[in-house]
């Protein structure tokens, strides 16, 4: 594979995919969601529909995504919201600071958001004197143990209520053998008072909203909406890519993010943020700043076909479907995203040369694609970032050999015919088995091949 990240990937992916614990943990969580996808299913006449529709809106949306970026900042500002436009991470967290600094913030409240992950930002806020405090429950669970997110719906898909338990009575004390609802109260009245008394909260936004201005959140336990309406500062961090052109198409979207992603008809909260607390409102922040992050995406946008991928609206259905993950969860990837998308994109967001390995990643068997809601060709498009790859020459020296002397030999009949049966299994036997790190074998190919068998019938 070559880069120090692809030769970790192969050595981790090699460990998990033998422990049997992480694999029934893994097995009985995703087992539980295609459980609640197939009902949720049944809630659509045709949902084929559905998603032909989303994906055809959001290709249209990718056609027009600078006028319509523009057109949000536009609507959003003359409601009172600051909107930064950040093309790293450095300029997002620098953005970042300078609120903080200029706002006395000492805590922070946050509501789950994989761009904030992909920032590192509660690292930073630690760097910088400044607590934060993860409000959604399973990036309470993964922050305590001082992990990062598993899965970019599901974060703490790898723990066992049992791990979970044990979990909270090494952190806080609580009792032994406490139920989930226990804990889950537990975490609630601990959370309160960090919502009553954190100066900032900052969340991400499921969609951005251009004719209207407004950011979407959609979340199941209301921490999103008391992230951002307790604190008197709001932080919004999203990825270009959030951006639909219209307030109308949320009908469409909510219920196929949420049938996909959860199984649920709808999420329990949904909510349209439209800038700060105006003047005749009683509720909601002082100020307001979104920051439309880039970071990569642009690189991915400026190419053909692969821009797809900016479609995504991280619903989870890919990573949830993938033999891949499957077997090797969510950390192997080391990476913000993982599974499908998180290996189509991350390529293109952190480099081509460390990250190729990902999009070797896959079977192609194509469950991602059949499950997308938005109708990403996700596993086309993994061969695309492979043809790019071999294309810049990103593949190690012994890759290329076999490539060369494969294509040689296998457009070559008469070479192939000319070696005999057993001469062809002593040379693949042992390159196959070292190809599959010594986990299968194939068997012993006949002594003459089919077209000398075929020529002989005739
Ligand atoms: S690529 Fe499609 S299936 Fe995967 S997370 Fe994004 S929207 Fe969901």
């Amino acid at each position: 594979m070559g880069s120090n990240s692809g030769n970790k990937f192969l050595v981790d992916a090699a460990n998990i995919v033998f422990d049997l614990v992480h694999r029934k943990k893994i097995k009985f969580n995703i087992g539980k969601y295609d459980f609640a996808v197939n009902n949720g299913k049944k809630r659509y006449n045709n949902q084929e529909l559905a998603k032909r529709r989303a994906g055809f809106i959001k290709r249209e949306t990718l056609n027009n995504l600078p006028e319509l970026l523009e057109q949000f900042e536009k609507n959003i500002s003359s409601r009172g919201a600051e909107v930064f436009w950040a093309s790293d991470v450095k300029q997002v967290l620098s953005k970042i600071e300078e609120i903080v600094k200029n706002e006395n913030v000492s805590s922070v409240v946050k509501s789950k958001s994989m761009t904030t992950e992909e920032i590192d930002l509660n690292e930073y806020f630690e760097t910088i004197g400044v607590e934060p405090y993860e409000t959604d429950l399973g990036e309470f669970i993964v922050q305590l143990e001082g992990e990062k997110p598993y899965h970019i719906v599901t974060p703490a898909m790898h723990k066992s209520k049992e791990d979970i338990d044990a979990l909270f009575h090494r952190k806080f004390n609580t009792k032994e053998g406490s139920t989930p609802e226990e804990l889950t109260l537990f975490v609630r009245e601990y959370l309160r008072q960090k919502f009553c008394t954190s100066e900032l909260g900052v969340t991400g936004a499921n969609f951005l909203i251009a004719d209207t201005g407004s950011i979407a959140l959609t979340e199941n336990e209301g921490n999103g909406l008391l992230s951002m309406s307790f604190p008197k500062i709001h932080i919004v961090i999203a990825g270009i890519e959030k951006i639909i052109p219209s307030i109308n198409h949320l009908g469409l979207f909510w219920p196929l993010l949420s049938s996909l992603g959860t199984g649920q008809q709808i999420t329990v909260y949904n909510s349209i943020i439209s800038g700060p607390k105006q003047q005749n409102e009683v509720d909601g922040p002082e100020k307001m700043y979104v920051i439309l992050l880039d970071n990569g995406r642009t690189n991915l946008y400026a190419q053909k076909e692969l821009y797809q991928a900016l479609s995504c609206i991280r619903c989870g259905a890919c990573l949830n479907a993938c033999p891949i993950y499957k077997n090797i969860g969510g950390y192997t990837y080391a990476t913000t995203y993982s599974g499908p998308i998180g290996s189509l994109i991350t390529p293109h967001f952190k480099g081509i040369k460390e990250f190729k390995h990902l999009s070797f990643a896959s079977s192609l068997c194509g469950k991602c694609s059949e499950v997308c809601p938005v109708k990403i060709p996700i596993h086309n498009l993994l061969l695309e970032n492979r043809r790019i790859s071999v294309e810049k020459k990103y593949s190690s020296s012994i890759e290329n050999f076999i490539a060369s002397s494969s294509t040689f030999v296998l457009s070559n009949s008469k070479l192939i015919d000319f070696v005999n049966g057993n001469v062809k299994s002593f040379i693949l036997k042992p390159l196959f088995k070292k190809m599959t790190d010594n986990m299968k074998e194939i068997p012993e190919l006949p002594k003459k091949s089919f077209r000398e068998e075929w020529k002989k019938i005739k």
